[in-house]
């Protein structure tokens, strides 16, 4: 008690109240004051937001976890119900473990998630606390420490394993689903007065980090939340601006400056004028830089009907997630041929933003030697996944066979055949459409009709995550192989 009270000494004496000092900062102190702090070693540990934030859904923290930090934390959260990510910018530890233990208790109640920001730094208590969140996730810069503790002249593994002192500790470990052997590490690791700073492989062992879900899924959930409003033509800045970003971030090549290709076209229902814009961009080819791939699909969905949102979560947040991971894939791994990666809008009304594309297109036709189209691509009862075009462009088939052998997935060819009465024929129905139309050759990836088809429930839940990931990494190896092996007219 005493020590804290020197601390608490020290650490108001470190209080500098002026935001001048540093104006980014709007520290909530623990005094329940607005006050601004200049930022010290040993300060007690302070939440606040940055003046950057629009959303406010981050909270950060700083300092050392002492006996107020209870109450604060209950104090900004339940003032600040958006909160869902606690970032844990330095907490070097804790002096009052049993108020850590129930401040950190209070943190996972609440189903916040924890963050060690670029450059952050958690250690001890700290790392008891981190380890409440629902989610938890650090920069790769990141440092976690443990050490062991010690009370009087005993160190904490003089007290027999059974001892009540090891208890309150094990009990926090198992709440947290945390396996207990990380508090024996953790005593073991390093000494009370010493720190260390876990490895990778401690951090995988011990189930600090949890798993991350695929950017994928990240993406594919995003473009189909609510926020998104159902990419309605016209109404889909938000998923522009997302895969704008996405591109940008990749550092893919534009055409004409700009990844916006913006054009006109005639509502069918309405005879009315209307806009839409595909997002494109490309890389450059290693060989063949002058033959082009077009890998495209539709971003678009239905939007808002009746004021009930359509998020199109399969149709086709799928195959705009799908074209973003392959863009970034090629950005890496620079391919034979150029590649242009073409998000198109209005499919939904008519095909137009693939229509524009081959009416104004952004290299000659004649380059352009294969479409690939991805249209609904997440979720199937049967495991099955249909490759549609190889009837009309049969050249593609062994290629596609040989690949689809090694693939977890039923892979069935058709709905390319306009003589097959038993099945629906496709080589009209998506982007695919007008390169088919040009002699383009196209093959497109889609799944047989859902009951949530456009529907307002083809929502994340129905999808099928495993079903997705493992038809985008067939998809990758496809391409892959037929832009190195790329097959000769037979
Ligand atoms: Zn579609």
């Amino acid at each position: 008690m005493k020590k804290y009270i020197v601390r608490l000494l020290i650490v108001l004496t470190l209080i500098v109240v002026t935001t001048l000092v540093f104006p980014e900062i709007l520290f909530l102190s623990a005094f329940g004051q607005k006050i601004a702090m200049k930022v010290e070693g040993d300060q007690v540990a302070q939440f606040y937001f940055k003046k950057s934030q629009s959303l406010k859904d981050t909270l950060y923290v700083k300092g050392v976890i002492y006996s107020n930090t209870l109450n604060d934390i209950q104090d900004v959260l339940d003032k600040n119900p958006q909160v869902t990510t606690l970032a844990m910018e330095e907490v070097a530890g804790s002096i009052d473990d049993e108020i850590n233990l129930v401040a950190s208790q209070e943190i996972r109640k609440r189903k916040i998630n924890t963050y060690i920001p670029k450059g952050g730094m958690v250690a001890s208590g700290g790392t008891d606390m981190f380890l409440a969140g629902v989610e938890r996730n650090a920069h790769h810069t990141a440092k976690l420490g443990v050490h062991s503790w010690s009370g009087g002249d005993q160190v904490a593994l003089d007290f027999p394993a059974d001892q009540e002192e090891h208890k309150k500790y094990l009990d926090y470990y198992v709440e947290m689903q945390i396996p207990t052997d990380f508090y024996w590490y953790a005593l073991k690791a390093a000494s009370a007065d010493d720190i260390h700073w876990m490895t990778p492989e401690e951090i995988t062992t011990y189930n600090v980090f949890t798993p991350q879900t695929p950017e994928l899924l990240t993406l594919q959930e995003k473009l189909a939340s609510d926020e998104f409003g159902g990419r309605g033509t016209g109404n889909n800045r938000k998923a522009q601006k997302l895969i704008k970003s996405f591109f940008e971030s990749i550092a893919l090549e534009k055409f004409e400056n700009t990844f916006d290709h913006s054009f006109e076209f005639s509502d069918e229902m309405t005879l009315e004028s209307r806009n839409g814009t595909n997002i494109m961009g490309y890389v450059k080819g290693k060989s063949h830089s002058d033959k082009y791939i077009v890998v495209g699909a539709h971003y678009d969905h239905l939007g808002i009907i009746d004021g009930i949102i359509f998020n199109g979560a399969d149709d086709n947040a799928s195959g705009t997630a799908a074209l973003l991971m392959l863009a970034r894939h090629f950005s890496k791994n620079q391919p034979e041929h150029s590649i242009i990666f073409a998000a198109f809008d209005a499919e939904e009304l008519g095909l137009h933003g693939s229509k524009y594309f081959v009416e104004h297109p952004p290299v000659p036709l004649e380059d352009i030697k294969l479409n690939f189209n991805f249209d609904m691509i997440s979720r199937n009862p049967k495991n099955e996944i249909y490759v549609v075009g190889t009837k009309p462009y049969p050249v593609f088939r062994p290629l596609v066979e040989a690949l689809a052998k090694t693939s977890r997935l039923k892979v069935s060819f058709g709905h390319d055949d306009p003589n097959d009465t038993s099945k629906d024929y496709w080589m009209f129905s998506s982007d695919n459409g007008p390169f088919h139309e040009k002699g383009i050759p196209n093959i497109t990836f889609s799944e047989e009709d859902h009951p949530d088809y456009h529907k307002s429930t083809d929502d994340i839940e129905n999808t099928d995550p495993e079903f997705f990931q493992n038809v985008v990494e067939l998809i990758q190896s496809i391409i892959d192989k037929i832009d190195k092996e790329f097959p000769n007219k037979s």
